[in-house]
């Protein structure tokens, strides 16, 4: 069974729906790792496809607080405005769906899903000491987490050797392949679909055939500025709409 592994759509119809096309027919089932809201300017349409896909999804902190389940303060005050606007978007039954998606670790398949950390969704894990925990007690040999918009993960091998995954496939090059070896924990994201923070506008996912040991990690260039111009016209903060040019 193949896996589209998404993550941080992040309200982006425009990177979901071109992610949905460059991967089409090399999937058998779709999981989302939360985070299906917020900064972006298609909630609704972005949850409509994402239940459309029958996708196995967790939650994220922006599903909790555009939805109303968490409250905004902790949040910087553009997110919060995002979040905000988002709350004043959803219709009744996409704010119920948000509202209601199960909070990780969620195994499936042989492998489990966490939004942020495997003890604690709303961890950033960014580096090698803090994936350790994750890595050593996931029920899974391999576990996919988002949160952190970076794609890439760590792996901890029989050695006990943690080491820092660069998984981002080069300028011009659609994906790059990692093989699971045997003894070797992973925690792997596959980046952010409609928010990527490495510097790299494209689009980010991951397909993931963990019964044949390979997750190849996908990135696609998208049409940013009419995710732009949609974000303009809703009064989104400026912050959000210039970030997405560069990836940051
Ligand atoms: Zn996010």
């Amino acid at each position: 069974m193949r896996f589209l592994i998404l993550s941080d759509i992040h309200a982006n119809l425009t990177a979901l729906q071109t992610s949905l096309a460059e991967s089409e027919g090399k999937w058998d089932k779709v999981v989302c790792l939360g985070d299906i809201v917020g900064y972006g300017p298609d909630p609704n349409e972005v949850i409509d496809r994402v239940r459309a896909l029958g996708a196995v999804t967790i939650r994220g902190n922006h599903d909790k607080v555009g939805s109303g389940l968490e409250s905004a303060e902790d949040f910087n005050p553009v997110a919060r405005a995002a979040a905000m606007w988002t709350r004043e978007q959803l219709r009744p039954e996409n704010r119920e769906y948000l509202e209601t998606l199960p909070l990780g670790p969620l195994s499936i398949d042989g492998f489990s899903l966490v939004h942020g950390a495997l003890r604690d969704e709303d961890e950033y894990v960014v580096a090698p000491a803090q994936a350790l925990e994750s890595l050593l007690e996931a029920p899974s040999q391999v576990t996919f987490f988002g949160h952190t918009h970076l794609q890439g993960g760590f792996s901890l091998g029989p050695d006990n050797a943690i080491a820092a995954l660069r998984l981002r496939p080069a300028n011009g090059e659609k994906f790059t392949k990692l093989e699971i070896k045997k003894g070797t924990n992973y925690l792997l994201n596959p980046g952010s679909v409609g928010q990527p923070r490495d510097g790299d506008p494209r689009a980010a996912f991951a397909i993931a055939d963990v019964a044949h040991s390979e997750v190849d990690f996908w990135r696609v260039p998208y049409e940013v500025e009419s995710v732009q111009q949609r974000m303009e016209k809703a009064g989104l903060p400026e912050p959000l709409i210039l970030r997405l040019s560069f990836g940051r």
